[in-house]
């Protein structure tokens, strides 16, 4: 008796160590700041018993630390929440070329780095858009249907925006460069400056949170952020999305700017084949799902429907979004912070 104890004790502890010593671990560096993430990562551990170490940064960080750490890097997976800083990554050389045929089948073109000989370098999983929140008792609709009108003269100390120096605006800025040329660019970032009601402070969020204190009458937003205070449940947050309006800006020209969230390989992986597994679960429907309805970002994967009720509500169901090279966006990035510093926004 006390022997098949022993026996059976004996047993079960090699086998813990078994486990132990095959436990993978996949390291994410990662610039997604969304709580509903974890149970992303949780999925993919209980489907495949890899765990995930996570290591939280902001796009640049990750970037400058992929870069200072070399091939040294212990980071296997890179979460970005910028097209530019994906874009910089790939052409800085950090992340590491891959062949897949589920990632290549699964997202369009538009929204994954250009494929090279040895393989395509990163995959947007889900896109925000960047739209326009005004007070509805203040401000008329058609003073706000696009980005042009929030440098017009009848805005003036009406626009509240976080700083012009944050990814989501330098990307935003990036593109209006790629559709109206750099002088038209510099002299609209001069008139938004003129316009604005404080100087830049907070997230998007906060943004809309002083239209709703009256601090201001327009505010720059991404969706989520805008769908997240739609789903609330706090009366303050409800009582602030039944006085202000959204528009999707350019409908009538070029269309919404679209940022997007995606992943690549670390250039420097020692488990690039986890680490491709996981990006190929990001695409996944269950992922997708996660996305759309955790995080109310716009699925990529083709052939994924969105049923998030806040996304369908505030586009009416769809939208016309600008189609431009990423490559442009990213490679405006250094003249937009020049034009920036020249027009003092902070
Ligand atoms: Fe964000």
């Amino acid at each position: 008796m006390l022997r098949t104890a022993l026996l059976t004790l004996g047993l079960t502890l090699a086998s813990a160590h078994l486990a132990q010593a095959q436990e993978q671990v996949l390291n994410l560096y990662s610039a997604r700041h969304y709580s509903t993430d974890e149970a992303l990562y949780d999925n993919f551990t209980k489907a495949t018993g890899i765990r995930i170490k996570r290591v939280d940064s902001d796009d640049a960080g990750i970037l400058a630390r992929l870069k200072a750490e070399g091939a040294a890097s212990v980071a296997d997976v890179i979460l970005l929440v910028d097209a530019a800083r994906l874009y910089k990554g790939e052409v800085e050389g950090l992340f590491r070329p891959i062949r897949s045929k589920a990632l290549e089948e699964a997202i369009p073109p538009g929204y994954r780095a250009a494929p090279t000989a040895d393989g395509t370098t990163w995959f947007g999983f889900s896109t925000r858009a960047r739209v326009v929140v005004y007070d509805k008792a203040k401000v008329k609709r058609e003073e706000v249907q696009t980005y042009e009108q929030l440098a017009d003269p009848r805005n003036k100390g009406r626009i509240c925006i976080r700083s012009g120096s944050h990814p989501y605006n330098l990307s935003l800025f990036g593109a209006i460069t790629e559709h109206l040329g750099e002088k038209r660019t510099e002299q609209w970032l001069k008139g938004v400056v003129a316009n604005l009601a404080r100087d830049p402070k907070g997230g998007d969020t906060d943004q809309i949170k002083a239209v709703g204190a009256g601090e201001c009458q327009i505010a720059v937003s991404n969706t989520y952020y805008i769908a997240r205070l739609m789903r609330s449940s706090n009366p303050e947050d409800k009582a602030l999305m039944e006085r202000v309006a959204i528009v999707f800006p350019n409908q009538g020209s070029w269309g919404t700017h679209l940022n997007i969230a995606g992943g690549a390989v670390a250039r420097n992986s020692k488990n690039a084949a986890a680490a491709q597994r996981f990006l190929e679960y990001l695409a996944s429907p269950q992922a997708q799902d996660y996305f759309a309805n955790g995080n109310n970002e716009w699925p990529t994967v083709k052939g994924v429907k969105l049923t998030n009720p806040a996304l369908l509500a505030m586009s009416n169901g769809a939208f016309k979004a600008e189609t431009i090279p990423l490559a442009a966006v990213g490679a405006h990035q250094v003249k937009v912070q020049q034009m920036l510093d020249r027009v003092g926004f902070k």
